[in-house]
C-alpha cells in the first residue's frame, strides 16, 4: 500500500468518528466486533472446513481484483468504528497468506475507538520475523488453531504437508515476539481427536496459552456435518474433570464466545455453539475478502458492500446502508437450531469464505 500518514487516514474516513453511534439490532444487540476475512485461500485443507475433494485444482478462488484492497478495508473499518465496533479480528482462509498483512494492521490500530486487533491463524507461517512484524504493527492478540499433537492425526485433519511441530514453532516465535495469553483453538470431532483433549491441555499447562475446545459446527455445506460427530460441552467437561478439579470462571466481557474454566495449571475455554448457543449477546459482523457482509456465521444471504465502495458512494451513504442492515438484523441461527431439530438453512456460506 502506497499511502502514509494522517492525511491519508482522513481521506479514507473523513468526519466519521465524531459521534459514535450505538445502534442495536432487532434483539437490542449492539454492533461491537468486526471479523475481516482477508483471503479465501489457505495452505491447509482441514476436513471440517476445506475438504480436499472440493478445494482442489479445479476450485476457483477469488481473483486479486475481486478481493478488497487494504484501502477499502480501512475505509470500511473506519465507518464501522463510527457505528460502535471496538474489536477487529483478522481471519480467512489463512490470513498470513495475505501479503503485507502487518501494513494493514498498522493502519487499523490507528482507527479511533478500535481498542483490540486480533488474528486467527493456523500458525505455520509465524516465522520469527513475521511474529515480530505483527507485534510491531500493533496486533494485540493471537489465536492459533491446533487440532492434534499427533503427527499422523494432524496430517489427516489438516490435509497439509505440515506437522504439529511447525505450529508449535510458530507459537513459540509469537511468544518470543511478545504475544502473551495466546489462545489455542482445537476443533473437537468425536472419534477423531477427542482423545487428544488431555494431551493438548497438558502441552500448554503453565505456559500462559489458553486452550479453547470448539464443538464441531455446521458451518457451510461441504464438511458433511452431522450431530453424531459433535462432542458437546458436557462431554468435554466430563473428560477434563476425570483428571482435573475445575472451576467455572466469569466471562471477560459480555459477548465473549468461549465459556471459561480454571484447572490446576491454568485456564481453558469451550466454544459450544451447538449445545449452548450464545446468540443472545452476539455483537459480531463478518466481512468477507470479496466485500460481502454477513450478519451471522450461518446466514445464507449477504450484503454487497464492495459494489457500494466501488461505485463511489459517499461514506455517509455507506454508513446509512450499514446502519439499516444492522437495525434489521434478526439472526439467531444457533438458538433456533437448538430449539427446533428441523430448523435448517439450506445453503450457507463456507467457513473459509466467511472467516471463522
Ligand atoms: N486459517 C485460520 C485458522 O484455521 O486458524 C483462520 C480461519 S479458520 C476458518 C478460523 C477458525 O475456525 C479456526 O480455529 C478453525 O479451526 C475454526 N473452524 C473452521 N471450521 C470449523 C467448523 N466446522 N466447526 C468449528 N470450528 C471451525
Ligand atoms: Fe484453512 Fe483455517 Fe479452514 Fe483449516 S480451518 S482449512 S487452516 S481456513
Ligand atoms: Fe451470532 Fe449467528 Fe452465531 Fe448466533 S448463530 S452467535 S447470531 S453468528
Amino acid at each position: 500500500m502506497a499511502c502514509k500518514g494522517s492525511a491519508v487516514r482522513d481521506r479514507l474516513a473523513p468526519h466519521l468518528n465524531t459521534g459514535i453511534m450505538n445502534i442495536t439490532d432487532k434483539y437490542e444487540r449492539k454492533l461491537r466486533d468486526l471479523r475481516i476475512s482477508v483471503t479465501d485461500k489457505c495452505n491447509f485443507r482441514c476436513t471440517y472446513c476445506m475438504p480436499k475433494e472440493i478445494y482442489n485444482s479445479n476450485y476457483k478462488f477469488l481473483k486479486r481484483t475481486e478481493i478488497l484492497s487494504f484501502e477499502e478495508i480501512i475505509k470500511l473499518s473506519n465507518i464501522f468504528s463510527s457505528m460502535g465496533v471496538k474489536k477487529i479480528r483478522l481471519t480467512g482462509g489463512e490470513p498470513l497468506l495475505r501479503k503485507n498483512i502487518h501494513v494493514l494492521i498498522n493502519y487499523l490500530k490507528d482507527i479511533k475507538n478500535i481498542d483490540d486487533i486480533s488474528m486467527t491463524t493456523n500458525g505455520v507461517l509465524l516465522s520469527e520475523k513475521k511474529a515480530v512484524l505483527l507485534k510491531d504493527s500493533g496486533l494485540n492478540r493471537l489465536t492459533v488453531s491446533l487440532d492434534s499433537l499427533d503427527p499422523n492425526k494432524f496430517s489427516t485433519i489438516s490435509g497439509s504437508k505440515y506437522s504439529p511441530e511447525n505450529v508449535l514453532q510458530g507459537i513459540n516465535n509469537a511468544r518470543k515476539a511478545g504475544f502473551d495469553n495466546i489462545k489455542i483453538n482445537m476443533v473437537i470431532k468425536k472419534n477423531v481427536n477427542h482423545k487428544d483433549i488431555i494431551p493438548m491441555l497438558e502441552k500448554f499447562q503453565g505456559t500462559g496459552c489458553i486452550v479453547r475446545f470448539i464443538e464441531f459446527m455446521d458451518v457451510g455445506n461441504v464438511n458433511l456435518w452431522s450431530k453424531k460427530d459433535v462432542l458437546s460441552l458436557d462431554d468435554i467437561l466430563s473428560i477434563i474433570s476425570e483428571k482435573y478439579h475445575i472451576n467455572s470462571l466469569e466471562k471477560n466481557y459480555s459477548s465473549e464466545v468461549a465459556k471459561r474454566w480454571s484447572y490446576d495449571g491454568g485456564e481453558f475455554g469451550i466454544i459450544s455453539s451447538i449445545s449452548n448457543p450464545f446468540c443472545g449477546d452476539c455483537s459480531r459482523l463478518r466481512l468477507t475478502a470479496e466485500g460481502k457482509i454477513f450478519t451471522c456465521l450461518f446466514a445464507n444471504n449477504s450484503y454487497d458492500i464492495k459494489n457500494l465502495l466501488r461505485t463511489s458512494k459517499s461514506d455517509y451513504d455507506i454508513k446509512q446502508f450499514l446502519t439499516n442492515m444492522w437495525t434489521n438484523r434478526d439472526d439467531k441461527y444457533s438458538e433456533n437450531r437448538l430449539s427446533n431439530n428441523n430448523y435448517k438453512i439450506i445453503k450457507k456460506a463456507e467457513m473459509s469464505y466467511i472467516g471463522g
